[in-house]
């Protein structure tokens, strides 16, 4: 997940970076601010304040010292990049197995964070239109099966870069960058699974499994763990509302498996999505944040749904302690459900960060060698298991909706 108001001093300071490593002399088409935020940043269109002081804000996002050195001294080496994305992965031991059926005896959060673990240790560096991102999108499979779900109600959709062209304006830095060196393969993959409800009216709960080069354990295999768990449980559960579970491919370069899983749904099944939700980065910072609204003409709209969630974070937090932070602003962030807030849709965003002073949010360690499983325990111990514990009661309790 990045930022909107910050992705570009981010995205300058990445390409600064890079290309001076490993691509001297290229030179990035640009992109100005104005023309990002006039199309993809859905609110605040005329500048407005933020009205209500309390509530946390991403006016500015600064990078704490020590990341920009561990940006700089990362190993930016096509060589080493080439390696990173080699198929397929030698496991130098076997992979943990993840029990289908263990979901009734942990708590909640515990078996997402088994699969982050995996992603974090086996199949790190899991870049856009990479073939570690399509082992990535296999293993997902692999586990949706493991827990049951028939060929049938999981499927695979491919798209090519060139279905990047929804995305033009937020992804042509990076894409420059990328089909520059280091695509690999022409197509990356949406993983979907469908499971049905009650009722027609559908949510939409998405995580991006691609990242940069780094083992992205927060951004974004916490996201893909947090479904992968959320899946398992609501397999068995009687549920009204259609669930459609997407693991997105190609984020990172601009959204691309995001837009093209949203245009190519028939009008009735866009009429149909009553809430899209988007995890993404959620053990960057010790606030566990949820965003949830619609773009009401620049506003942050609220609804039937938005309140309903409201309510649910509310009633976790007195009666299991889990300290949800609510902030509509959140939608702002720039993630998977951004083309379907811009589409219309309601949507709710789950990531965390830190809440610094003037109310801003800052994420500690997304897009470093930092974003580590491993890390991130020994750094700020307890923090990952309180974080998948709550943002996997709260997705359940929001499933769960009739
Ligand atoms: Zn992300």
């Amino acid at each position: 997940m990045s930022k909107l108001k910050f992705i570009i001093p981010c995205l300058i300071l990445l390409l600064v970076v890079v290309f001076t490593s490993f691509n001297p002399g290229t030179s990035v088409p640009g992109t100005s601010s104005g023309e990002l935020l006039q199309e993809y940043y859905p609110h605040n269109a005329e500048g407005q304040p933020n009205t209500d002081p309390n509530e946390p804000t991403h006016e500015a996002y600064e990078y704490e010292p020590e990341d920009v050195q561990a940006a700089d001294s990362e190993v930016f080496d096509y060589d080493d990049y080439e390696e990173y994305v080699e198929y397929p992965v030698e496991y130098t031991e076997e992979p943990e197995f993840i029990s289908p059926f263990a979901d009734m005896l942990h708590t909640h959060g515990y078996l997402s964070e088994r699969f982050i673990e995996h992603l974090n240790d086996y199949l790190p560096n899991r870049v856009s239109f990479s073939y570690r991102e399509l082992e990535t999108a296999q293993w997902i499979v692999e586990q949706l099966k493991a827990m049951g779900y028939e060929a049938e109600s999981v499927e695979i959709q491919e798209f090519s870069l060139e279905a990047g062209h929804l995305s033009t304006r937020v992804q042509s830095p990076l894409r420059s960058f990328y089909t520059g060196s280091a695509i690999l393969r022409d197509y990356s993959q949406n993983v979907i699974l469908h499971l049905p409800g009650r009722s027609n009216q559908k949510i939409i709960v998405g995580a991006h499994y691609d990242s940069f080069y780094y083992p992205g354990a927060s951004d974004n295999a916490s996201g893909v763990g947090l479904l992968l768990e959320s899946a398992m449980r609501m397999r068995y559960r009687d549920n009204y509302f259609t669930l459609v579970y997407v693991f997105f491919g190609a984020e990172e370069v601009g959204l691309i498996g995001a837009y093209y899983y949203l245009y190519n749904l028939s009008d009735e099944e866009r009429d149909n999505i009553v809430l899209m939700i988007s995890a993404d980065c959620l053990f960057d910072g010790a606030y566990m944040v949820y965003a949830a609204a619609y773009d009401a003409n620049g506003r942050y709209g609220t609804n039937t749904m938005t309140e309903s969630i409201d309510q649910i974070a509310r009633r976790l937090n007195t009666e299991h302690n889990t300290a949800l932070t609510g902030s509509p602003r959140g939608v702002n962030v720039v993630s998977d459900h951004l083309p379907f807030l811009v589409d219309g849709h309601t949507v709710m965003v789950l990531f965390s960060a830190d809440i610094i002073e003037g109310g801003r949010f800052r994420m500690r360690v997304f897009h470093s060698d930092r974003d580590d499983i491993h890390y991130i325990n020994n750094r700020w111990p307890g923090r990952i298991e309180a974080s998948l514990r709550s943002f996997s009661m709260l997705l359940e309790e929001v499933l769960l909706q009739d």
